[in-house]
């Protein structure tokens, strides 16, 4: 498969054939820093599911039986081509979503070092065992396929995120089905067909484009075991709920509001150049995005004045331009959305550092454009301050302590990311000890766990028990049977 066409529409993969939705609903997926045209999609439906599902579960006999060791075979192939492929599935990713080249080829990284950590499923999938439990009784633990799993995955990170999970649920033998993200779905749809040019055999892994009706299908189908989900919290909250009132195993990754806490006694030109990165990288469209900064005491002055210098003259723009370090938004309704919320902060007494609403880009007219806003002094209770805003915006307050400042992420409602800037080793491990937040950054702006640790969100940014990546992955992918025998010497036949 090559180039994208404004006519493409044959983006689900059922069984290995492509084919075009069945939803009398269509959708253009467009380029947010052009608003050109990419693909206009007709969207699935459920009877495109039970389709995917039939496909999936009549391929999962023949995988589960396929020894480890061959199974993984695909997954090496399927690494050289993401390599050899990397530049295409970077520019389609740019095309899609807005970022810069070098965030979509990072983000595809990230995605290739989970595909190489699933290789080593002959060794993570292991089980345990004890000889004599009792006299001439031994025990096993073996880890078995579920079945036909499925991911359902957010636009920001139209390769990683896919892939966070994908690799993990075939190298334990189980067949699957990625639901991507309708804005972005043509990074998956290359993704998907790569994956099949490695010999994969057909039905192990399907890719369906739609929306919520095609979500609710993959909830209620009987024939699905498993769901993975990554997206904003409401839409994780109600997957959870509805996921497992129909059976299934469900993890769901969901929404955030990232603090960073600046101590005075750290690096500040250091740590303003970090945290402007986690800030308004990806346009501050990651999870892990710094979204809200706490100074403390004496850090406020110094700190706000070197990350405004800095944001202030960061290049925005399309993001397969030389030189641009931040692309648009996803979408007009996302600038919609956020330089509303701008507004807002203002509004309850926000001072404006940085205000990048309606930005003048050159060529970028209709694109989806923000600049760097920073706002400061704000509130406890400020909007902005507790609010998940997705969009290049730092909200600022200040605090007298660190207590204070722990005290003001106990009071959210996520736990995906919190980061502390310190020289001091107690005020970092007080710190790591006391953060009520699944990744912690030491001096670190965006703590993205590697694939062979567990993504691990708390409170309302992780709805499940196992995490995606890693050992968690294989842990979510797999059920556990233990086996106890007796084999007496008095019962064997004798040939
Ligand atoms: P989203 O919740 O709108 O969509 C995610 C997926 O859910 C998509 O595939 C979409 O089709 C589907 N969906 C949307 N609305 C639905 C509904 N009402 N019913 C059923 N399905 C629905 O999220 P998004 O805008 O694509 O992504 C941004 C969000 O994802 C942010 O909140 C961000 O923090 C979060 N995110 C979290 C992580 C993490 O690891 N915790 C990682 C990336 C993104």
């Amino acid at each position: 498969m090559a180039t994208i066409t404004q006519t493409t529409d044959s983006l689900n993969c059922i069984g290995g054939d492509w084919r075009t939705g069945h939803s009398s609903e269509t959708l253009d997926v467009f380029n947010p820093a052009t608003a050109e045209v990419l693909a206009k999609v007709t969207l699935a439906e459920a009877s495109d599911v039970d389709a995917a599902v039939s496909a999936a579960a009549a391929a999962f006999p023949a995988w589960r039986r396929t020894p480890p060791q061959n199974r993984i075979g695909f997954l090496f192939k399927f690494r050289t081509l993401l390599e050899e492929h990397a530049e295409e599935i970077a520019r389609l990713t740019t095309q899609e979503n807005g970022k810069t080249f070098a965030e979509s080829r990072a983000e595809l990284q990230r995605g290739i070092e989970n595909v190489e950590v699933a290789c080593g499923i002959p060794t993570l999938m292991q089980g345990y065992n004890l000889e004599d439990i009792a006299s001439g009784l031994d025990e096993i633990m073996i880890r078995q396929p579920l079945g036909v799993t499925a991911a359902i995955t957010p636009f920001n990170f139209p390769s990683m995120i896919p892939l966070w999970f994908l690799p993990y649920a075939i190298a334990c033998g189980n067949t699957f089905i990625l639901k991507p993200s309708e804005r972005v779905p043509l990074t998956a749809r290359l993704l998907v067909d790569l994956l099949h040019q490695t010999g994969l055999p057909k039905g192990v892994v399907n890719l369906i484009v739609g929306g919520k009706p095609v979500v609710d299908a993959l909830l209620r189908h009987p024939g699905i075991r498993a769901i993975s989900f990554v997206g904003s919290t409401p839409v994780a909250k109600y997957i959870y709920a509805e996921g497992s009132a129909h059976g299934k195993r469900v993890q769901c990754q969901g929404g955030a509001k990232n603090y960073v806490v600046v101590m005075p006694d750290a690096d500040l030109e250091m740590s303003a150049k970090i945290v402007n990165d986690s800030a308004f990288g990806c346009a501050g469209q990651r999870c892990l995005a710094v979204s809200a900064a706490i100074t403390v005491g004496d850090a406020a002055k110094p700190f706000t004045d070197a990350i405004s210098g800095i944001a202030s003259s960061l290049k925005v723009g399309n993001g397969l331009s030389e030189g641009v370090q931040m692309g648009p938004v996803i979408s007009p309704a996302s600038k919609a959305r956020i330089e509303g919320l701008i507004g807002k902060g203002l509004n309850q007494g926000g001072r404006a550092v940085l205000d990048g609403r309606n930005p003048k880009i050159d060529g970028g007219e209709k694109g989806a454009f923000l600049k760097p806003t920073i706002l400061a002094d704000l509130a406890p209770d400020n909007d902005l301050t507790t609010t998940e805003i997705f969009g290049p915006v730092l909200a600022m307050q200040t605090v007298k302590d660190l207590d204070s400042a722990i005290e003001v992420l106990s009071r959210s409602a996520f736990g995906n990311q919190a980061s502390i800037f310190t020289a001091s080793g107690s005020n970092a491990r007080k710190f790591r000890y006391e953060a009520p937040c699944g990744n912690i950054g030491v001096n670190i702006g965006v703590a993205a766990p590697m694939a062979y640790f567990p993504f691990s969100g708390w409170k309302d940014s992780f709805l499940g028990v196992m995490h995606g990546q890693g050992r968690d992955g294989v842990e979510f992918y797999t059920d556990k049977k233990v086996v106890v025998e007796r084999w007496p010497k008095e019962w064997s036949r004798k040939f």
